[in-house]
């Protein structure tokens, strides 16, 4: 009985350690060592190759690394049987309320504007906006959501909501569902984008959403790159429907070097660091999914299958 870890970026070893520190009693493989592939009974995965799990026929469920799992739908060889669980951790969510806090302050102060115009040697002051006169509109009021909601609304900023069915508990306007959504388009001076990808959210951050928005309203995704619609953002700026977007996340990662984005004056790009699981704090969770399984029990932080998230 034992735990594979699988990632595509050279942390298999952090991962492993965080394990084997909380749980000395669980056998935990990396990529790469001699697994002995019939004792897996969980594979903890972070973008590995699509069709690798096939190989461990004792599988009892795979948990996802991130709070998003998108990678794990994209491997069309996943046996269908299989449990996927995502991570859902306290820092995740801080870690995201602070980063998306840190841009929208940074835009509405104008500090990347300035940083580039430094990169020119250029004195060009500029208006800026006060928080308390800006309404921000967050697509997706999950786990991430609703911990960007708290912290923009505890420096003064409005806040407004969006979600397919969920009606949070919250003290701000939620909207739901595709009827609902231009009214909160409307109203959304900044738009951050923390929806996860699913069949149905592909692409979601198009022109019809771009218009919607008042016009010079910023955009910020968080979420994963292939909710935006790269060209249509391009328009969207050149034309001056949006002034200015800052994206974590990209189609491909990391951006190709003649991307567009990279030479735009008005598009802000971090390398998919808004927040990152950190593996001591999510251990105790895997392990507990872990022992779940191999007693029969249900898991936690389950995915819908139906619903891709
Ligand atoms: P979550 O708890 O599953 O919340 C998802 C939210 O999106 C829910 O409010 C859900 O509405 C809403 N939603 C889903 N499909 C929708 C649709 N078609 N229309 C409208 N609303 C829809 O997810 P989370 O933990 O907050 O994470 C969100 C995403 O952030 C992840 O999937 C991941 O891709 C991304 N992420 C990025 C980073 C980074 O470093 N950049 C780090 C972590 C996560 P209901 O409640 O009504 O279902």
């Amino acid at each position: 009985m034992a735990i594979v870890i699988l990632r595509n970026d050279g942390l298999v070893d952090v991962w492993k350690a965080a394990l084997n520190a909380q749980a000395p009693d669980i056998p935990v493989y990396g990529s790469g060592e001699d697994i002995p592939r019939s004792d897996i009974k969980m594979a903890a995965v972070w973008k590995h190759p699509p069709g690798s799990l096939k190989s461990y026929p004792n599988l009892q469920g795979i948990q996802g690394l991130g709070a998003g799992v998108d990678f794990i739908f994209d491997d069309a060889e996943i046996r269908k049987d299989l449990p996927i669980m995502r991570v859902v951790d306290p820092y995740l969510a801080s870690d995201m309320a602070e980063f998306v806090l840190a841009l929208t302050t940074g835009m509405l102060k104008r500090i990347q504007d300035y940083k580039y115009n430094e990169s020119l040697s250029l004195w060009k002051p500029k208006t800026y906006q006060r928080f308390k006169e800006v309404t921000v509109g967050i697509m997706g009021l999950g786990k991430l959501g609703l911990a960007v909601a708290e912290s923009l609304k505890s420096v003064g900023f409005s806040v407004v909501g969006w979600t397919r069915n969920s009606v949070p508990a919250v003290n701000f306007p939620v909207f739901r569902g595709g009827g609902e959504r231009i009214n909160f388009l409307n109203r959304s001076q900044v738009l951050v984008c923390l929806l996860p990808l699913t069949p149905e959210t592909r692409g979601i951050l198009n022109r019809d959403v771009f218009n919607a928005l008042p016009r010079g309203a910023r955009l910020i995704n968080v979420a994963r790159g292939p909710l935006l619609v790269d060209g249509e953002l391009l328009n969207a700026l050149d034309q001056g429907m949006l002034s200015e977007a800052c994206l974590d996340v990209f189609h491909a990662e990391p951006l190709p070097a003649d991307h567009p984005f990279w030479k735009h004056p008005a598009v802000h790009i971090t390398p998919h660091i808004a927040s990152v699981s950190d593996p001591k704090s999510v251990a105790p969770q895997i392990i507990s999914n872990y022992r779940r399984l191999l007693r029969g029990e249900s898991p936690e932080n389950l995915v819908s299958r139906s619903a891709g998230y």
